[in-house]
């Protein structure tokens, strides 16, 4: 049903926007399959997860950090993970361009932004990305790159509101290209988008929607995985 799926979800994006396969609690299997089908960028949000997935799955698929990750974690992906969407600190940011430089690398961020009304969503606020963006930390830091921002929309059968949240961050994704990255044209990305919700995503100017369930089918968080 994977490649079925895939070609489903592949026939509804809006031109240019970028599909990445959460496979996050999925199996090496189902990943391959989604692979065979042509699928190459994929997201996961543990990072142990995706060490053990990266090492034994085909060497040109794409690797996307989506969740919340830990400073003490980065190492297990540094190597190879393309881009971190989830940047929600200084600190987080300084620890991953410390483990970049170590591989001689330069990854690419997102800056995850609040924009849900829940509580509980991790992500930054307008007046925290400014203080990040002009911190004198920010501005040494040569192994990574910041190329847009990322949120998630409140879980809610409410419609309006998740546009209204999405258009934010789009208004954010604007203002600060305006003041940060005046001629950074990589700086055009917004992450936001998953299975419920995409539709609304892409009307409002997503670059990149994150899609797992209606790819892999529903998740089974019964058994817990062996990180965080
Ligand atoms: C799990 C997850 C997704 C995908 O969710 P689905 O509803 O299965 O499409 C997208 N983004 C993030 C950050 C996630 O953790």
């Amino acid at each position: 049903m994977i490649k079925e799926n895939l070609a489903k979800v592949r026939s509804t994006l809006a031109d240019g926007v970028r599909l990445v396969a959460v496979s996050k609690t999925k199996p090496v299997e189902m990943l391959q399959e989604a692979y065979d089908a042509g699928q190459r960028l994929f997201g996961e949000n543990k990072a142990l997860e995706m060490r053990d997935k990266h090492a034994v799955l085909p060497e040109d698929i794409e690797w996307h950090f989506i969740g919340h990750l830990q400073t003490n974690k980065i190492k297990y992906i540094a190597a190879y993970v393309r881009m971190i969407h989830s940047i929600d600190s200084l600190n987080l940011l300084e620890a991953v361009d410390k483990e970049a430089r170590k591989h001689d690398r330069v990854i690419d961020c997102l800056l995850q932004f609040h924009i849900a009304t829940e509580e509980t969503k991790f992500g930054l606020n307008m007046d925290e990305a400014r203080a990040l963006l002009e911190s004198p930390e920010y501005a040494a830091m040569e192994h990574v790159r910041i190329v847009g921002v990322m949120g998630m929309a409140t879980n809610t059968t409410d419609r309006e509101l998740v546009r209204r949240e999405f258009r934010t961050l789009r208004e954010y994704r604007d203002q600060l290209a305006e003041k940060y990255f005046k001629g950074h044209e990589e700086f055009r990305e917004i992450s936001m988008g998953m299975s419920h919700d995409y539709d609304i995503a892409m009307e409002e100017g997503s670059t990149m929607v994150r899609i797992g369930s209606t790819i892999f089918g529903a998740r089974d968080y019964g058994v817990k995985v062996n990180d965080d």
